[in-house]
């Protein structure tokens, strides 16, 4: 009888469940931007903090710091010596040459210099100027932004100790192989590194929580957003100079908990990346014991026919996901067009390895328009997907619009509900998760059954949340959800 009962009512709240999902073609772009935004995305797991800062906030820090403007190559300059810089209050006081700077370190402008999408979005990044003293300040802008958009969960990556790693990873050189140089590299003191991010980390922190007025009554909403950092390494010049970059993040992530995982960046086409792709899958296969003692996500497949040799579209998915160990995949847009293509999607939904998806940045760097968007294609293999913004800052975006573009790729309402409880289920976050099935969710963990979406945990619930990091964003998020769904 009680089972009888259970099952009508499981029945009727799945009905009751399907006639509230809301009808998201139906709306018009408005009502659309507006549901977008406090819609509960859960986090995001692809999010360059270089890349996060909206222009007029970089040129703003530079009036108030004193930088100078590269005036022929329209770049914020740290330095005032040299020719063609003009001190940047001068400079952007005239309101024509403001608007180009704008120009110039964002993707707004198409064909901005005759540049295609893909050079203007990469070469932005050297023109934006961010000075290391500033790192705290972009910090609490990514948060507020979140937050503002009803989300509470960011995994950001930066790259501390930059210069100091890659200089030691230059006087060690390469040994012959993976393994010698990590030994060389550790005899050379690159674990010593370690407090010096740890001190970079606390001051980034310390300066955004003034930003954001945390723990005071005016603290802006970021204050509530849990953090964490993936460290990445930069696939370009000399292998063992990305190494070293790895070799520390898997040091900071071994030291200290806001370091969660490693990634690899910078243009997956440019010329070291492409000649040293393998190499730096042996190298993360090698430091990392394939994925299996540090948590690894990887730029790979950020590919399509207009920016690479078909030659170079056919493997780094599959070998970022079977050699390096990958737990996500940063786009994963040229997995169709590899050899193995079908097996590997396979695979990464057999093992849970998800892929982030990131449509704003997509569009505008490799020309992917949604509709061409493999997107689809994932979700009918089951590989797990999240949806996230890449660089806002550079392309002029934000998360709920990475959202509203998924809608033009195929997504539904109840993909979105997917992508983002798999933003905190796939997340390199610390515990035992809420769900027993990530990227299904309809099993809770058993200590938490008939309990998810309620306002407080109880008994052996409670328990959960309080000793997991993740179980702990996973309450948040569905009560989020719950209350949104219950207020429409
Ligand atoms: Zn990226």
């Amino acid at each position: 009888m009680k089972r009888i009962l259970v099952g009508a009512l499981a029945a009727l709240m799945t009905a009751s469940a399907a006639l509230a999902a809301p009808n998201l073609s139906g709306m018009t772009a408005g009502e659309l931007a507006i549901f977008l935004r406090a819609f509960p995305k859960g986090g995001e797991l692809h999010n360059h903090l270089g890349g996060g800062t909206p222009a007029e906030a970089l040129i703003a820090w530079a009036v108030e710091d004193g930088l100078c403007i590269d005036t022929e190559a329209l770049a914020i300059r740290l330095s005032c010596s040299g020719d063609a810089l003009r001190p940047a209050a001068a400079f952007v006081a005239d309101e024509a040459q403001r608007s180009a700077l704008i120009d110039s370190l964002t993707v707004r402008h198409p064909r901005f210099r005759g540049r295609s999408g893909h050079d203007q979005f990469f070469t932005a990044f050297s023109r934006r100027g961010q000075s290391a003293r500033r790192t705290g300040d972009a910090l609490a802008e990514s948060l507020d932004g979140l937050a503002r958009q009803n989300t509470f969960y960011a995994e950001l990556m930066l790259t501390p100790q930059a210069a100091s790693s890659r200089g030691m990873g230059a006087r060690v050189g390469w040994r012959g192989d993976a393994a010698k140089t990590k030994a060389a590299l550790s005899e050379a003191g690159l674990e010593a590194l370690v407090p010096a991010v740890r001190a970079d980390t606390d001051a980034m922190e310390a300066r955004a929580r003034v930003v954001m007025k945390c723990g005071r009554p005016e603290a802006t909403p970021g204050c509530q957003v849990t953090v964490r950092y993936l460290f990445q390494a930069i696939r370009q010049g000399p292998p063992e100079q990305t190494m070293a970059q790895l070799q520390l993040g898997v040091a900071a992530v071994a030291a200290d908990k806001r370091w969660v995982g490693l990634q690899l960046v910078a243009p997956e086409d440019s010329p070291d990346a492409v000649k040293y792709y393998d190499t730096h899958m042996r190298i993360v296969a090698e430091l990392t014991d394939t994925g299996r003692t540090t948590p690894v996500a990887l730029h790979a497949g950020e590919l399509s026919l207009a920016i690479v040799a078909p030659d170079d579209l056919r493997d780094h998915v599959t070998k970022a996901v079977r050699v390096a160990g990958a737990r996500r995949i940063g786009h994963g847009v040229g997995l169709p067009a590899e050899t193995e293509a079908v097996a590997v999607a396979a695979e990464m939904a057999a093992k849970g390895i998800l892929i982030e998806v990131n449509p704003i940045s997509n569009r505008a760097i490799l020309e992917v328009e949604p509709e061409d968007h493999p997107f689809s294609w994932f979700r009918e293999m089951r590989v797990p997907v999240s949806l996230s913004t890449d660089d806002s800052g550079i392309l002029r975006s934000d998360l709920s619009g990475d959202y509203a573009l998924a809608l033009k790729m195929g997504a539904t309402y109840a993909d979105l509900k997917t992508s983002a409880r798999n933003a905190i289920a796939f997340s390199f976050l610390s515990g035992e998760g809420l769900w027993q099935d990530p990227n299904v969710y309809r099993k809770p963990a058993s200590a938490c059954r008939g309990q998810v979406g309620a306002a407080d945990p109880k008994g052996a619930c409670a328990e959960l949340v309080a000793t997991s990091d993740k179980a702990r964003e996973q309450w948040r998020h569905e009560r989020l959800l719950r209350m949104f769904e219950a207020g429409r």
